[in-house]
């Protein structure tokens, strides 16, 4: 494999300032495409961009909070007016919510969990759908979690919506495969060294995981293969 197998090639990762997303933009980046960073932490994809120049790559950043649509709409114009397409699209943003009985989930927490996990990866394939279809070779990763097919208790809102994202990039899967390049694909990273695993599981040691690096490169190397769509992808916990 040639070192930087995706020169010329535009990426956008969401939940870029942090954990998973961070990792995968700068190894997206070194792998010679042009990382498009969106999260609401202004400062984290600054960070992360600096890290993509230190490396001799380059990026561009986007903050925004994915509960707002129409901030979505807007980013996928500009990136039609400045690119006129998309090939890697990396939906990876994500919220634990709270990790409790269903009857004391706060609605409002319901919702938040609900609108980044699966209403904003429509939102995103809803307004990137036409500059995906541009590219000669589009790809669409979602992160999910074991807990998406396989519920269990105390896990509602985010076991829900994970079971919504992978229907919806299923669906969408099937309805892009005969007539565009789009492939469609399902990680789940499997217990991962993040703020997000540190909040469900506060008692762990940490260094028993494996880093967000190494679910980056697993991501760098699946992007890299002709998966046939709707493919399934799930890390060990240690790798
Ligand atoms: P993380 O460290 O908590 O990072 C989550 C990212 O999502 C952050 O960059 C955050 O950025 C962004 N985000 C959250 N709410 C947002 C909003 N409203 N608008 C825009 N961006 C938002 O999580 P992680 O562990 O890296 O997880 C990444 C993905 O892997 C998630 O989908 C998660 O469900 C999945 N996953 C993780 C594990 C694990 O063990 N870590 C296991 C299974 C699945 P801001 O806060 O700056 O907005």
């Amino acid at each position: 494999m040639t070192t930087r197998p995706f020169e010329n090639r535009l990426a956008l990762v969401t939940g870029a300032s942090r954990g998973i997303g961070a990792e995968t933009a700068v190894a997206l980046a070194k792998a010679g495409a042009h990382v498009i960073l969106t999260a609401r932490t202004e400062g984290g994809l600054a960070e992360v961009e600096e890290r993509i120049h230190q490396a001799g790559g380059t990026a561009s950043i986007a903050p925004l909070d994915l509960m707002n649509g129409d901030l979505v709409d807007g980013l996928a114009q500009h990136v039609a007016g400045r690119w006129g397409k998309l090939d890697i699209l990396v939906l990876n943003a994500g919220q634990l919510g709270p990790l409790s009985p269903l009857s004391h989930v706060p609605p409002k927490d319901w919702e938040k969990v609900i609108q980044v996990n699966l209403t904003a990866p429509y939102r995103l394939l809803r307004a990137f759908d036409l500059l995906l279809r541009q590219s000669d070779r589009a790809r669409v990763i979602g992160l999910s979690s074991s807990v998406g097919p396989e519920p269990r208790a105390y896990w509602g809102p985010y076991a829900a919506s994970k079971a919504g994202l992978e229907a919806l990039l299923d669906s969408y899967a099937d309805e892009v495969a005969n007539i565009s390049s789009i492939r469609v694909a399902v990680v789940n990273p499997g217990a991962t060294r993040t703020a997000m695993r540190k909040a469900a599981f506060p008692s762990e040691d940490p260094e028993s995981l494996k880093g967000p690096e190494v679910v980056a490169d697993a991501l760098v190397t699946l992007l890299t293969q002709d998966f046939e769509t709707r493919h399934r992808l799930t890390l060990p916990k240690k790798i």
